[in-house]
């Protein structure tokens, strides 16, 4: 019989065939076979990371293949064994000062926008609550509101609020750390490949302040959530502050499992609606004295009236008509303002960010199968009441309708069935693995069709 050495190399040049290089590279390449015997199959692995990833996206695959090699029905266990250095030598990770020229990804955060500061920041109604939480977070930080959870809709002034703490508290010679959750994730790959995810995780576990952008991009990447809820977990026991932005709120982000989702929400969660038409003014008036130009106040409130949902907008176009001006060597007026944004402003209403509560009826009535007209009326079987209750969630989670708002939506409803009703769901895809995936699929569509 072959050794469980020899069977495992076997499987692994099957798998090498079966499974994208990235993926063989960072999770199966530095595998060994342990040992055979009965129907068990031991699989060494070099962490847990490796074990979870390889036990929840592989196992059947690796079993199937493993089985037929060997021609019997096996189970796969995975036992941690740390390669032995010179075997496989995976790049070691070392920690600072190391002498070593071995090479490794150098695990980085970004650098402080020094531009995004709190004097930089506007507040006003649609930021009130997370500008006073971030401020408050930077003047004491880890001791009020903790963790720190920003949502709203792009280009509405989350990163730059997730700056101006960093900024703020870094002059405090706080050891801080921002970092998108997109770079978080590929450092913990390159870590894990690496066999640094103690040190990768040292570093975080070391900030005064972490500040986690865009945590949303964590939806799905289990393992990446789990090395996350540690390092929160310790920081956290410390006191050190935690502050994370999202698209949504920690509720609705349905694919990010309950264990982080609930230490999301357990700080202030605070909401940036699109900026209120002051906001808008006060933005452009501010940029308008930071290009040294004096411009009319007709054409900034044109402006604040085409661009009424992200400010990133916003300050393109009034760089897009200063530009024109500058240009064309005309005075920036009314006409020239019109002529300079003819193909973005919409002639009609101003362009929606949020899908309009229709779509979201109509989205959510196909998907059941019936009448969107259905959802008004008090007609109560099983199917039209939680295609209902859904709509509310998501008018709720989406639109950041009120209560009230939502139960006229849904035919004269009272608040508290709305509640009920958006309770009820985000209660239940907790366990319901189904209705999850239903909400998602929903949240996909509407976010295709709404641009
Ligand atoms: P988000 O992270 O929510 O997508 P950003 O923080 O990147 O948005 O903001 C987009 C742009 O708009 C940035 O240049 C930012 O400085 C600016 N901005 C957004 N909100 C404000 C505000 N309230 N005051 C001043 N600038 C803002
Ligand atoms: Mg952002």
């Amino acid at each position: 019989m072959k050794s469980a050495k020899e069977i495992w190399e076997a499987a692994l040049g099957e798998l090498q065939l079966q499974v994208n290089k990235p993926n063989y590279d960072t999770w199966l390449k530095d595998t060994t076979g342990v040992s055979y015997r009965g129907d068990i199959f031991v699989v060494g692995v070099p962490n847990v990371f490796v074990a979870e990833w390889l036990k929840n996206r592989l196992y059947s695959l690796i079993k199937r293949t493993v089985s037929s090699i060997t021609g019997k029905a096996l189970q796969i266990e995975f036992e941690i064994r740390p390669p032995i250095a010179g075997a496989h030598s995976p790049p070691t990770y070392q920690s600072d000062g190391g002498t070593s020229t071995k090479l490794r990804e150098p695990i980085t955060a970004p650098k402080l926008n020094p531009k995004y500061t709190f004097d930089t920041f506007i507040a006003g109604e649609s930021n009130r609550l997370a500008y006073a939480g971030a401020l408050d977070v930077s003047e004491a930080p880890g001791q009020r509101y903790n963790p720190l959870f920003v949502y709203g809709d792009t280009g509405t002034g989350k990163t730059h609020l997730l700056h101006a703490i960093g900024n703020a508290v870094k002059d405090k010679g706080l050891q801080t750390l921002l970092i998108s959750a997109e770079q978080f994730t590929n450092q913990f790959v390159v870590a894990i490949k690496n066999n640094s995810v103690h040190d990768f995780q040292l570093k975080f576990r070391s900030a005064d302040v972490l500040l986690i952008d865009d945590i949303q991009f964590l939806s799905g990447k289990v393992q990446t959530q789990e090395c996350l809820v540690h390092i929160f977990n310790d920081l956290y026991a410390d006191n050190r502050q935690i502050v994370f932005t999202g698209d949504q709120p920690p509720q609705a982000i349905t694919s990010i499992a309950t264990k982080l989702r609930s230490r999301l929400e357990s700080g202030l969660v605070a909401y940036i609606s699109p900026p209120d038409m002051e906001t808008r003014l006060a933005i452009l008036q501010a940029m308008s004295n930071h290009l040294g130009m004096s411009i009319p106040s007709e054409v900034l409130y044109f402006l604040a009236t085409q661009f009424q949902h992200n400010v990133r907008e916003l300050q393109g176009a009034l760089n897009r008509v200063a530009s024109y001006a500058k240009l064309s060597s005309s005075r920036l007026d009314m006409q020239l303002a019109k002529e300079a944004l003819a193909d973005i402003t919409s002639k009609g209403s101003p362009r929606s960010i949020v899908p309009a509560p229709k779509l979201i009826i109509n989205t959510v009535a196909s998907y059941y199968g019936i009448n969107p007209g259905a959802l008004m009326t008090r007609q109560r079987d099983k199917k039209t009441n939680q295609a209902r209750q859904v709509v509310m969630y998501l008018l709720r989670y989406h639109n950041h309708c009120s209560l009230a708002e939502i139960g006229r939506i849904l035919g004269n409803r009272d608040h508290t069935t709305i509640l009920h009703g958006c309770e009820k769901i985000a209660a239940e895809i907790k366990v319901n693995p189904q209705l999850n995936e239903t909400i998602k699929e929903i949240q996909h569509t509407l976010r295709d069709k709404k641009v």
